[in-house]
């Protein structure tokens, strides 16, 4: 049977790289020669112990991360971390500022309010959160617990393209929809965060970078599970820990570093979006909802001229193969997900076919 190519546009979870679930359907029932699978093994086997070693040193490689920094595979997903990160990090006599950027940012102060003070540097709502703008001239109060930031607004489709020098504030992000999708300076952060089902893997693991030292904070009434230092201590394997997602994140991270790590990806990152988002700005038929210098890279956010043909639009875009391209339901008009796993040709299948759509409907 034929298989026939579609390119998924899906916001999360997405695209994986089309080696990586061709390897894991291969392995699925006969993990190298086990006789069973992976799935059946026990979080406690060498089989397993050599894949979340390789998940996490293939992290450590691919983001530089340095030695005083803990990788964790936790679960949860984000939105736990939305909670956890005050849970651990919030000091009595201290505000936790926050930067509101979007919808992700707004879930995470909503948690953070239920532990103490929170501090909005940022309030994007003006702007309908199209904008960040320059983030040198946030405030940020020296005296603070944390600096929060969500990089990536994966429903806005606004990205941080320089982050705020928090001076000795740690710096906490949320990488949830672009971690791995350019180069960062992971020391420039307290603590990273990042559920896997955007660009790293399946649902069902979360990967957090934290600087060791920080999660030393935490005070004796947070149970185990939500410690981050339980965690470190027990790496990762306080509880049976979600396999399969991280053995899949493995073998994401495995092409990332074949392909040539981060600044390779970043590359490609960036000829993908600069391509789609000139096809935007060429066309006075659609529309970029999201300023231009601080478009993500990964979520590009479009309107048509109408609400009906945006609905074709979907329509007819996935009868051609191209899925996946409504926007959130909260703003409406379209979102292109080019995550790393994207392949150019599946952007420009899709600017092929917004030619054709707007001529045909113009
Ligand atoms: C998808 C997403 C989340 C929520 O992730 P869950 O794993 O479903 O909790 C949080 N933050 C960002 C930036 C996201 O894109």
């Amino acid at each position: 049977m034929a298989v026939q190519r579609v390119y998924n546009f899906n916001a999360g979870p997405s695209v994986l790289p089309r080696e990586v679930m061709e390897q894991v359907a291969a392995e699925f029932a006969d993990y190298h020669g086990l006789g069973y699978g992976l799935a059946e093994a026990s979080h406690r086997s060498k089989e397993f112990e050599e894949v979340i070693h390789a998940a996490e040193a293939n992290t450590r490689k691919l983001m530089g991360i340095p030695d005083d920094y803990a990788v964790l595979f936790l679960q949860g997903g984000a939105s736990l971390q939305f909670a956890m990160v005050p849970m651990n990090l919030a000091v009595a006599g201290k505000p936790m500022l926050y930067a509101d950027t979007g919808s992700w940012s707004a879930a995470a102060i909503k948690e953070a309010k239920l532990f103490g003070d929170v501090k909005v540097v940022y309030d994007g709502k003006a702007s309908n959160f199209s904008v960040i703008g320059d983030v040198g001239e946030w405030q940020i109060d020296q005296n603070a617990a944390y600096m929060y930031v969500c990089s990536n607004n994966t429903i806005e489709g606004t990205e941080y393209h320089f982050f705020p020098d928090a001076g000795s504030v740690p710096l906490i992000a949320d990488m949830s929809s672009d971690i791995m999708s350019c180069v960062v300076d992971v020391s420039k952060f307290g603590m990273i965060f990042a559920g896997a089902q955007k660009n790293l893997g399946p649902a069902g693991v979360t990967l957090v970078i934290m600087k060791k030292d920080l999660a030393a904070r935490v005070g004796a009434k947070v149970p185990s599970m939500l410690k981050y230092s339980t965690h470190i201590d027990k790496e990762s394997l306080y509880n049976t820990p979600p396999c399969i997602a991280i053995y899949m994140v493995r073998l994401v991270t495995d092409w990332l570093i074949k392909l040539g790590g981060l600044s390779a990806i970043q590359k490609i990152n960036e000829a993908k979006s600069d391509a789609l988002y000139g096809a935007i700005d060429g066309s006075d038929f659609y529309r970029g909802t999201a300023e231009a210098a601080d478009r993500s890279r990964m979520n590009v956010t479009f309107r048509l001229p109408t609400e009906a043909l945006e609905e074709t639009f979907g329509a007819q875009a996935k009868k051609a193969g191209l899925v996946g391209l409504k926007g959130h339901r909260n703003v409406g008009g379209m979102r292109a997900s080019i995550y790393n796993a994207m392949p150019m040709e599946g952007v420009s299948s899709l600017i092929d076919f917004m030619h054709e759509f707007e001529t045909k409907n113009r």
